[in-house]
Order: C-alpha cells, then sequence, then structure tokens
C-alpha cells in the first residue's frame, strides 16, 4: 500500500539517511547497505550547520561519500541546511532512515521521529546496527585523528584514498 507521500513520488521508496557524518564511518556505511534491498533509493544528507566546528568541510564530505558509492547508482549524496523534514520533502524522500547503536541513540530516535511525523507525515526506519560496529562514533574517530591516530579501521574500505582529506593519517 502507497503512503501519500509514496503517491507524489510515481510510487517510488525513497529514504532520505541524514547525519553529520563528521567523518562518514564503516557504522554509516553499514546502515545504508542494509537499507538498500528495502528502497528504491537512498539519499546521503549531509545536515550543515555551519556555526558548528567539524573535522571535515561539507564539501570534502560530499565528494567523501559521493566516491565510497561511486559504483552504487542507487545512493545519491547531498547536503542541506534547515529543518530535516523539509530537506526529506524536497528531495522526495517519503521515509527517513537513522540507525540506533544503544539505548541512548533510541531515546534521541524517538524523539525527533515523533516529531517529524507530527510536522510531515515522513517516517522514520530505524535499524540496528551490527554488533561489531556498535562501539564506532564520529566521535571517537575526530578523537583519534586530532590525536595523530590511524582510523583506517573504522572508515569503509573502499573509500578513494584521494579524497581522504590530507589532516587525516591512514595506513593505505
Ligand atoms: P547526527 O549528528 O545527526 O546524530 P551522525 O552522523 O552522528 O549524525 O549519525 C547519523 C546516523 O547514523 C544516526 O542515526 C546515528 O545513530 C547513526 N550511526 C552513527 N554511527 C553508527 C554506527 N556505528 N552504527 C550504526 N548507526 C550509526
Amino acid at each position: 500500500m502507497m503512503n501519500e507521500e509514496m503517491k507524489k513520488n510515481g510510487g517510488r521508496r525513497v529514504a532520505m539517511f541524514p547525519g553529520s557524518f563528521d567523518p562518514f564511518t564503516i557504522g554509516h556505511e553499514s546502515i545504508v547497505e542494509r537499507a538498500l534491498p528495502l528502497f528504491d533509493e537512498i539519499v546521503i544528507a549531509i545536515g550543515v550547520n555551519y556555526n558548528k566546528q567539524t573535522l571535515t568541510t561539507a564539501e570534502e564530505r560530499l565528494a567523501w561519500i559521493r566516491g565510497i558509492f561511486r559504483d552504487e547508482p542507487r545512493v545519491r549524496v547531498i547536503h542541506y541546511t534547515g529543518l530535516t523534514v523539509d530537506a526529506a520533502r524536497e528531495c522526495g524522500a517519503t521515509y527517513i532512515l537513522r540507525g540506533v547503536r544503544m539505548v541512548q541513540d533510541f531515546e534521541y530516535e524517538k524523539n525527533i521521529a515523533e516529531t517529524n511525523r507530527a510536522l510531515s507525515g515522513i517516517e522514520t526506519v530505524l535499524l540496528y546496527t551490527l554488533p561489531e560496529y556498535g562501539h564506532i562514533s564520529s566521535t571517537i574517530v575526530r578523537e583519534l585523528v586530532k590525536w595523530g591516530h590511524d582510523v583506517s579501521a573504522f572508515l569503509p574500505r573502499n573509500c578513494d584514498p584521494r579524497l581522504i582529506p590530507s589532516t587525516w593519517k591512514l595506513n593505505q
């Protein structure tokens, strides 16, 4: 059965995966890969907050994530400012995709999902992280980068080394 948003979208199931992705980790990649069988298209949407200090610029993140999914035509990467539901509507998404690692994530996601549904009718689909990625977060990767550690074990394997910001230390 189609929901109202899907009818407007020619019946295509499009999910938007919003996040800061600073940086995009192997945990994020796994959520996208596991969600691909559920949707026709996944739009990875980098939320940009110009007041927040980030490890990488929005442009670097865009190029970096596009590189990771260069062979997957059903994944699109954009960046946005403003409300997530507005960005979702703009890119034709009828669902929001998020990942859950632990109880804290669950409670946080519940509030956002309820607000987004009340604002727009857009439903949120949550996937639990794979146990082996449960401890991986962008915050930890940023901290390791700050202290000059090799973070390649936390990043998608097929990322294009030419697109990796030069400040990162990687064994590749
Ligand atoms: P935000 O700043 O909006 O939380 P993040 O970039 O930190 O954005 O995360 C985007 C989404 O990916 C969130 O739903 C988050 O819970 C999920 N996520 C982050 N790390 C992992 C991981 N290791 N495994 C599964 N999901 C994850």
